[in-house]
């Protein structure tokens, strides 16, 4: 692929869309930056782990991946549904009026038991809210049953597919270390950090790292990666500016074909 002919969407963060995309966004695009990187370094190096196949997805939920307790609930602290406008976003809003959960202060500083709530729902009285102009009354049944109602369904919705796989339980995998990424990604350094030591770091550290980045890297190799630095800059602010402090990151390989979806050739 000829990196240098490549542009990148624009992302809007008075309109983002579903947070959990927002966020595998970022993972593809921290995929990517690697990714190109070590086809300049080491030519053939990008593809998906040889001991894991790239899938890190194992069956199962983890409850523990579905809220962001850093976040309010205006700002999507139940990640399933945040940046969407589904039913269960005018129902949470309602239920936080009923039982007092505070919608625009992070859930880290309110009562534990409301993330109990959030995750397994309210079952002492229902819920009253509109949604597309319908008036509903029905009970919460919290955010780790809709999705197991998803998986019970049998969804092949691709949204549905992709939120089922970012709160999937992971399998440690010690060769790619959770990222579904070859050894030839993996071993490439850039200022300093491997891909998955950068997976680790705070958002407002990662932001740091892409803005420095042009000083670390040599001209030829940062015009090769600077779309992807482009896109991912008002990305990493937009989630630091909700409150976001560290990316769930789920970076599982999804291949160069899905590096040409998110990267659209001239
Ligand atoms: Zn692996």
């Amino acid at each position: 692929m000829d990196c240098t002919k490549i542009h990148v969407r624009s992302f809007n963060p008075k309109r983002p869309g579903s947070l959990v995309a927002v966020m595998m966004t970022v993972s593809e695009y921290l995929g990517a930056l690697y990714g190109n990187v070590a086809e300049t370094r080491v030519g053939n190096s990008y593809g998906p782990c040889a001991e894991c196949g790239g899938s890190i997805a194992s069956p199962g939920i983890d409850h523990s991946r579905m809220i962001a307790p850093a976040l309010s609930l205006k700002n999507g602290a139940v990640l399933l549904w945040a940046g969407t406008d589904c039913a269960p976003v005018p129902r949470i809003k309602q239920l936080a009026a009923m039982i007092g959960i505070d919608y625009l202060k992070p859930l880290e500083e309110q009562d534990p038991e409301f993330i109990s709530v959030l995750l397994y729902g309210y079952d002492r009285e229902p819920v009253s809210f509109v949604h597309n102009k319908r008036f509903r009354t029905d009970y919460y049944r919290g955010c780790v049953s809709d999705l197991q109602s998803m998986i019970d369904a049998r969804t092949t919705s691709k949204g549905n597919l992709r939120m089922i796989s970012f709160f999937s339980k992971q399998r440690e995998c010690s060769a790619c270390q959770g990222t579904g990424l070859s050894e030839g990604v993996l071993d490439i350094n850039i200022a300093g950090l491997t891909l998955a030591e950068l997976n680790k770091l705070a958002i407002p550290e990662m932001l740091t790292f892409v803005h420095c980045l042009r000083q670390s890297m040599d001209l030829h190799e940062f015009e090769i990666v600077e779309p992807i630095i482009s896109h991912l800059f008002p990305i990493l602010s937009y989630l630091s500016k909700i409150g976001l402090r560290t990316l769930p990151l789920n970076s599982a390989w999804r291949g160069l074909p899905a590096l040409s979806s998110l990267i659209n050739q001239k």
